[in-house]
């Protein structure tokens, strides 16, 4: 059992990680590829680095600098969060860790794919989380759109749910699943279509499936897919924090790009020493 887990490797999540462990809270930080740092060329607005720094080279020293002081730092994609009352479980493909709090630091990616109809239907067909919705849809066909790890984990919550599913990885490679209920298919999809509600894809070849609902799942989960599964509040999708960066959710902060305002690294590294305060004050206080 972890005091902290934190979601993230970013400025925010690095600097929080520093504080809890420096304030002897056991703390797990879970990554998985490209940060919104890494993506920056050039830094040369952030405090203390004469001829500015690359995003790349700012980021893997964060990492470092964590691991120095004793932080547990995995290169796991997180696909699945359970609050379970008192603790939380994060799930990624390798394995299931428990803590008492949860730092959700996972930057402002957003992933709606860019599908015609996609709007049009969100409520009326169209869902962001299986764990919330799938029950509309028992004894239905539904879809998934997605091709990775965070589709195969919402097209699990789906299987023992839904009539059948269908995997629709819009020209992606094929995830590796077998359940007698899935499909695949890869073809691009043009468009969402129906009266009221979801009843159709149609791909870019010109043939279509039938479909009652479609599940988004593109790329990998990002806070507001965590928001919406453990009832976090959002605006906008980014999450919505009080001056301690907690959430509404007991035990829950957030801090860094996913909260929104200014995208900056000063502003994460802000954020994510707030969050790693207010969780020691969090936990001494339980
Ligand atoms: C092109 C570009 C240029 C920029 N230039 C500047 C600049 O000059 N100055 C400046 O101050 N800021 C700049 N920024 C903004 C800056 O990079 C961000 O504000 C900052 O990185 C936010 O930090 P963060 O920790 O909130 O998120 P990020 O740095 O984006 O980190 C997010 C972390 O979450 C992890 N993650 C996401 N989802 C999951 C998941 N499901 N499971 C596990 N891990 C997950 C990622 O792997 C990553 O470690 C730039 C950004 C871009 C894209």
């Amino acid at each position: 059992m972890y005091d902290v887990i934190i979601i993230g490797a970013g400025p925010a999540g690095i600097t929080a990680s520093l504080y809890t462990q420096r304030g002897n809270l056991k703390t797990l930080v879970l990554y998985n590829e490209k940060s919104g740092l890494e993506k920056a060329e050039h830094i040369e607005n952030y405090y203390g680095f004469e001829n500015g720094i690359s995003g790349e080279s700012l980021y893997k020293t964060g990492i470092k600098q964590a691991k120095n002081i004793g932080v547990d730092v995995k290169k796991e994609e997180v696909t699945k969060i359970e609050n379970n009352v008192d603790t939380f479980k994060v799930i990624t493909p390798k394995g299931e860790y428990d803590s008492k709090v949860l730092i959700l630091s996972t930057g402002n990616k957003k992933n709606k794919p860019k599908i015609k109809g996609i709007e049009k239907f969100e409520g009326k067909g169209v869902s962001y989380c299986a764990i919330c919705d799938g029950f509309f849809f028992r004894n239905r066909s539904v879809s998934v759109v997605g091709s990775g790890n965070y589709a195969v984990s919402e097209t699990n919550e789906l299987i023992n749910i839904a009539n059948d599913v269908t995997i629709l990885t819009n020209g992606d490679k094929a995830p590796e699943i077998r359940a007698d209920n899935v499909s695949i298919d890869t073809k691009e999809i043009d468009e969402i279509v129906g009266e009221n509600r979801v009843q159709r894809v149609k791909f870019k070849d010109g043939s279509e499936i039938a479909t009652d609902g479609i599940f988004i799942a593109q790329g990998v989960a990002g806070s507001a897919d965590f928001a919406k599964k453990l009832g976090i509040i959002t605006k906008k999708d980014n999450i919505v924090v009080n001056d301690d960066m907690e959430t509404n959710i007991k035990g829950i902060f957030a801090c860094g790009d996913c909260t929104g305002g200014l995208l900056q690294v000063s502003k994460a590294v802000y954020e994510g020493a707030k969050a790693g305060l207010q969780a020691i004050k969090y936990i001494r206080k339980k």
